[in-house]
Formats: C-alpha cells, sequence, structure tokens
C-alpha cells in the first residue's frame, strides 16, 4: 500500500518504538526507500534521539542538583534557627541571672521587730578598741537576719536620749551569708546597736530605751532633721528604773 507523507509523518514515531504491525511497518520501510524528504526526517529522528535523552537526563541532574541545593539551604537554616535559639536562651539566662543580681543587690528587706532576739546593755560589750565595741548597747539577731547589719540614730525624749535602729542588708547579702553558713561558720548574730567606743554617738549615762523601726520607715525617718521619735517605733529595751 501506497502512503501518503501526512500519514508516515505521524506513523513514524510509533514505528522508531516498534509499535506498528509488520504490514505497516513494511509499508513505512518500503515508503523510505522511495520518499527522500520523510527518508530524510526519519534520519534526524535517529540522530536527534540521543540528544533529547540527553536533555532530559542533563534536566534530570539538573533538578536533582537543585533539589540538593534547597534541602542544602534548608538544613543551613534549621541549623541557624538552632543556633540562634540557643543564643537568644543563653542571652535571656544572661539577662535573667542579671537582673536577679540586680534586684538581689539593691533589694533592702524589711525585717520585722521578731528578727531582734535580744536587746541588752553589755559594760563590758565585745572585746576590742573598734567603735563597735565596748560598753553598749547590742542586739541578738535571729538567723534569718544573720548578715545584716544595724543603723541607728540618737533622738532626744523629754529628759533623756533614745535610739532608734533598724537592721539591713541586701537580699544578696543574705543569700550569700546563708550560702556561707554551716556547722562551722554559725551565723554571726550578735551586733551593736551603739556603743560607748563611737558607733551610733550615744551618751550612754543618758541613754534610756531603744527603738526598732523596719528599714524603709526607719530610712524615711533617718534623713528627716530633728524628727521626732516615730509613734510606730517598737520599744524593745529600756533601761531600768533603779
Ligand atoms: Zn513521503
Amino acid at each position: 500500500m501506497k502512503l501518503p507523507c501526512y500519514l508516515v509523518r505521524d506513523l513514524l514515531p510509533l514505528y522508531k518504538d516498534e509499535l506498528c504491525e509488520p504490514e505497516t511497518a513494511a509499508d513505512l520501510r518500503a515508503h523510505l526507500d522511495s520518499c527522500p524528504d520523510c527518508r530524510a526526517l526519519w534520519e534526524k529522528m535517529q540522530t536527534d534521539a540521543p540528544l533529547e535523552r540527553e536533555a532530559v537526563q542533563a534536566r534530570e541532574r539538573e533538578q536533582a542538583d537543585a533539589l540538593r541545593r534547597v534541602r542544602k539551604n534548608q538544613r543551613k537554616k534549621r541549623m541557624l534557627t538552632v543556633l540562634a535559639s540557643v543564643a537568644a536562651t543563653l542571652c535571656a539566662v544572661t539577662l535573667g541571672l542579671g537582673a536577679l543580681y540586680e534586684y538581689a543587690r539593691t533589694t533592702y528587706p524589711d525585717y520585722g521587730a521578731e528578727v531582734i532576739e535580744e536587746v541588752r546593755y553589755e559594760e563590758q560589750g565585745i572585746p576590742g578598741n573598734s567603735p563597735f565595741a565596748g560598753e553598749g548597747l547590742y542586739a541578738t539577731l535571729s538567723a534569718e537576719a544573720s548578715g545584716a547589719l544595724v543603723s541607728s540614730k540618737m533622738v532626744d525624749t523629754e529628759n533623756s536620749t533614745a535610739v532608734v535602729f533598724t537592721v539591713s542588708g541586701t537580699l544578696w547579702q543574705q543569700w550569700l551569708d546563708t550560702l556561707g553558713r554551716n556547722a562551722e561558720t554559725p551565723a554571726n548574730t550578735r551586733t551593736a546597736i551603739c556603743t560607748a567606743g563611737g558607733y551610733g554617738q550615744a551618751e550612754m549615762e543618758s541613754l534610756c530605751a531603744a527603738y526598732y523601726l523596719p528599714y524603709h520607715s526607719f530610712m524615711s525617718w533617718f534623713y528627716q532633721n530633728n524628727a521626732p521619735l516615730p509613734e510606730d517605733a517598737i520599744l524593745l529595751w529600756q533601761r531600768d528604773a533603779s
């Protein structure tokens, strides 16, 4: 059968893939032998094919490379995200600790009068020549206030002198003191309120009473000039009338 050229051009791909009936294949071969145009097309198809395969392979390689690059970038991004969150966490921890330290260093807790276990006048007092030693008025603090310091100020009452004092220390000092305390170094709880040696600038003979104020009340009273004895001051010691 003689095939028209347009039909041959349509059939050539099937022929190339060997999908034609044997009779169709025979007719195609016959046509190719006699038709230079279709033969030229057929020969071109033979040489095109490998190129096409190569092009497809090259495209596949490109796509695989692109995929690998994308995955690599994703891995890099994930790694950076992890590093960033680790850094952020470290920053937050550092800032948090810094803020905590700043808070502890600047916070003075108000101790109630119950942290003062005893106020006692001692003629000998703590030995030594320091202003914090010798004859004077001493407080014994509970372990809760260990490491805290006593601040005091004299105030004139009707016919004698009283001392108003507080117990103060930062949270930080309190923590350090608690950490440093053990069987060998028990809480240091005996401390001078005012002494003849100079601390508190007390006239021991005229000293008749000791009052306690929590830290913040004490400080606002302390900076007033000639302030009278505060009404909420707690009387903790009084000289015997005898
Ligand atoms: Zn032809």
